[in-house]
């Protein structure tokens, strides 16, 4: 199989330019046109010449995922199932904002954290996603918009799909430089976040390569309940894992983001409320509160609107910035891992049985 010119950087693009003897600027032309114009074919590359165009052809592939079903909500959040060459689907969302666009993208097929609250977890883990196929979900996103003549820009990247991005660790470090590299997609810093359930050395590791915006998926205020949730609290108990986070440079000093999924009678009292204010009094961070998305197959449930509002006051009374999620795709399938289950239950995909007889339901890293 030729190898994706996606999963490459621009020294490397420029090196097999080399190689064809080519000087170094047509390797910037190339990679111009796979980043910001998100070319699909050699075809589309107007200012190479034709015999050029044809060497590339036979030495590269530029395939892309194939879209397999998309769901879009009255709001405009978009919804992107996407078959992979070996027959794996992932998903990607795209979300409006005021002035842009945000990307919610996938790093894994599957993931084997097994939170207890995650669709995505029931299927378990499959595979790492390649340095492309992260990639490529960025240039599908960009296509798309083109072709639906927005104008706003796709500004924010959040690594928040399925899987847990710290456990593919190179291949989303090689992304990440790619997507900020200003010679091509020139995605801003502080515009990409990874998040994170709290793989604590991968933290520490990411503090030093690619110091970016940080989201760490708490949902939990204590060892006891986060590790009933999410199965990597056993290894990691909090004291460590807020140490990480206190010790992550912060981006142009912005905020880390706390994920914190609010699931009715589990997590969402006022005691844990407090619990949650005392962790982080003296922390700069937001704390993002989710109310949980439910779905049949999983035993827990949304919390009323008035419980999840004195969640947030009470937080906010203690000075901590605290913000509640918008639903947004509610009505689409969006919470992660349900497209992907509708997905694999409709389309005859190899390897899937086991799929259809495991994947339960999912929510958000
Ligand atoms: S919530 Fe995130 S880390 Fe946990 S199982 Fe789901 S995808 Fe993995």
């Amino acid at each position: 199989m030729k190898p994706n010119l996606r999963n490459f950087d621009l020294e490397e693009i420029r090196n097999f330019l080399k190689d064809l003897g080519e000087p170094p600027y047509r390797g910037d032309q190339v990679y111009h046109w796979i980043t910001c114009k998100a070319a699909i074919s050699f075809d589309e590359m107007s200012n190479l010449p034709k015999i050029l165009r044809e060497k590339l052809d036979k030495a590269f592939s530029l395939s892309l995922p194939e879209l397999v079903e998309l769901q879009r909500d009255e709001e405009g959040t978009t919804k992107f199932a996407l078959k992979l060459e070996d027959g794996e689907i992932i998903e990607s969302v795209l979300i409006p904002e005021r002035d842009h666009f945000t990307l919610c993208v996938s790093t894994q097929v599957g993931c084997a954290l097994g939170c207890t609250f995650c669709l995505t977890a029931k299927s378990g883990f499959k595979r790492n996603l390649k340095v492309y196929e992260i990639i490529s979900q960025v240039v599908l996103a960009k296509r798309y918009l083109k072709e639906k003549g927005e104008e706003l820009p796709l500004r924010n990247i959040v690594f928040m799909g399925m899987g847990e991005p710290l456990a593919n660790y190179k291949n989303l470090v090689k992304a990440l430089k790619i997507l900020e590299d200003k010679r091509g997609f020139n995605f801003s810093r502080k515009r990409l976040t990874v998040s994170t359930a709290g793989l604590v050395e991968k933290m520490y590791e990411l503090a030093k390569d690619f110091p970016t915006a940080l989201a760490l998926s708490l949902h939990a205020p204590n060892d006891e309940l986060r590790k009933k949730l999410m199965p990597i609290a056993k290894k990691y108990p909090l004291k460590v894992l807020i140490k990480a986070l206190k010790d992550f440079p912060r981006v142009k000093n912005g905020r880390h983001t706390i994920e914190y999924i609010l699931i009715k009678n589990i997590n969402d009292s006022l005691i844990h409320a407090k619990e949650l204010a005392n962790l982080f009094k003296k922390m700069p961070v937001k704390i993002n509160l989710i109310p949980f998305n439910p779905h049949p197959e999983l035993p827990y449930e949304r919390p009323e609107e008035e419980r999840i509002l004195a969640f947030q006051k009470y937080l906010l009374s203690q000075g901590i910035l605290t913000t509640i999620r918008k639903s947004k795709g509610l009505k689409i399938s969006a919470a992660c891992g349900q497209l992907r289950r509708r997905v694999l239950n409709h389309f005859s995909i190899p390897n899937s049985c086991d799929l259809k007889a495991t994947i339960r339901a999912g929510t958000i890293s």
